[in-house]
């Protein structure tokens, strides 16, 4: 039966609760809003399963020996790529697997917005899918349907972070030539408590109007400065760029990750997925003609099968063959850990008690030291335009 000892050791994978015989593990939510098995130990008859398909306590074997190529590319076709948040190519990756009477499984919103898996059968609802939510995605009871399918010989694409696909994997415990995975390059995941009271405190701030559709990265001003967008049902819209939104403030400095994330078994350049997807930050600098500040992703091909299948999408994509470890430089989530912030055990001893953007607004802003670092730099600047404009004149 698993123990956790420390709750860095669970990534709230689900596999364990999947696997259960007795179906006597629940996955129940801390006070930090995350998700954690919770054993019926009246119910439980000590079969040791769950301990055999928790990915951390038994870590999985890769089952390709495929080292993984890099690639930079977007999609061909502006509309999707626009309304994807890296390069669109989740998007050509799922129409291919639908188009072969295939199904898609991806993180979605319910219908109050919480971000939970969920399966697609028609390319028409890929949008659901399409966009990173940048919550902790709920597994729920996904990993069984794909078994299922995959009992049925569909075609399955499963995509999600890398313990997701992780947990997947040691659920099913056998290798299927129908099941292609796809993660993404995972900073870590926030607590869904967390989005639930900024989603209240948003609603309540903007005037008290249902929610009708929520985008974390819309690319109307570029797609490094993306923008958070909640459109509601009285047609108002709040749009926030990354910098000044209270949630992304809060993500970005990693103030309410997941505690596994801080310590994540998966960070590595070779994953168990298929294919990895991730945003090419720093293209700018490596392939500066494949930079036009509409998305380009970085594409890491992990198997002979996500090999063939990014074959299959090429066409439809503009492309380059990149390397693996300058790709990888400016994206340090691939393979470190971020580190626990200060300032988050300050954030939940407040968290619930006093208004969400008051608390990041106090954890976020600089310190006396950085603010006073910047008026010197301001003043230093206007002297030696001063000394400049003298230069100048005297000439
Ligand atoms: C929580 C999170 C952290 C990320 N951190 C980084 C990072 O540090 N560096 C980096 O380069 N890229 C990161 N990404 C990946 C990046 O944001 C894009 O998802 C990726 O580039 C794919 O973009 P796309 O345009 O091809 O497809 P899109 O259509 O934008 O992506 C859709 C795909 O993302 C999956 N997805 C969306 N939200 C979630 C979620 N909450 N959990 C699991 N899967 C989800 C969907 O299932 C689908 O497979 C992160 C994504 C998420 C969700
Ligand atoms: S030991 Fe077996 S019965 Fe008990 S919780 Fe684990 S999987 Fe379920
Ligand atoms: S990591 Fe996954 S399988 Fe392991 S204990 Fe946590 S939820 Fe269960
Ligand atoms: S950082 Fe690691 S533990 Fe956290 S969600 Fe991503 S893959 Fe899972």
């Amino acid at each position: 039966m698993i123990q956790l000892d420390k709750k860095q050791t669970c990534t709230g994978c689900h596999a364990c609760a999947a696997k259960c015989p007795k179906q006597c593990i629940k996955m129940i939510s801390d006070t930090e809003g995350f998700w954690y098995p919770q054993i019926d130990e009246e119910e439980c008859i000590n079969c040791g399963l769950c301990e055999r398909v928790c990915p951390i306590i038994t870590p999985i074997k890769f089952e390709d020996p495929f080292s993984p190529m890099a690639y930079a590319c977007y999609n061909r076709d502006e509309k999707v790529r626009l309304a994807s948040s890296s390069g669109g190519i989740f998007t050509l990756i799922a129409e291919a697997v639908l188009k072969q009477g295939g199904v898609v499984f991806g993180a979605g919103f319910d219908e109050d917005f919480n971000v939970c898996h969920q399966c697609v059968e028609r390319v028409e609802d890929l949008d659901k899918l399409r966009m990173s939510k940048y919550v902790q995605s709920k597994i729920g009871e996904t990993y069984r349907e794909a078994e299922n399918f995959l009992k049925e010989n569909r075609l399955v694409l499963f995509t999600g972070t890398p313990c997701q696909i992780g947990g997947l994997k040691a659920y099913l415990g056998k290798s299927y030539d129908n099941l292609i995975t796809q993660d993404i390059i995972c900073h870590g995941v926030p607590s869904p408590m967390v989005w639930e009271d900024y989603l209240a405190f948003r609603k309540k701030s903007d005037g008290g109007c249902a929610a009708r559709k929520i985008a974390f990265r819309r690319k109307d001003f570029g797609w490094k400065r993306f923008s958070v967008s909640i459109s509601y049902g009285n047609d108002t819209e709040y749009r926030q760029d990354l910098t000044q939104d209270s949630f992304m403030k809060g993500f970005l400095k990693d103030i309410y990750l997941r505690p596994s994330c801080h310590a994540c078994a998966f960070k590595n350049a070779k994953r168990h997925s298929d294919i990895t997807l991730a945003d090419f930050w720093g293209i700018e600098n490596i392939l500066p003609e494949m930079f036009d500040d509409k998305g380009t992703s970085l594409v890491l091909i992990q198997s002979n099968k996500g090999k063939a299948l990014f074959k299959s999408i090429e066409k439809k994509l503009i492309c380059q063959r990149v390397d693996l470890d300058e790709a990888l430089k400016y994206n340090p989530a691939a393979i470190r850990p971020a580190p626990i912030p200060k300032n988050r055990e300050v954030f939940y001893s407040r968290f619930g008690k006093e208004p969400f953007d008051k608390i990041i607004h106090d954890l976020t802003k600089p310190s006396f030291k950085t603010r006073a670092k910047t008026v010197a730099v301001k003043a230093l600047d206007r002297l030696n335009i001063k000394e400049q404009i003298k230069k100048t004149l005297k000439k």
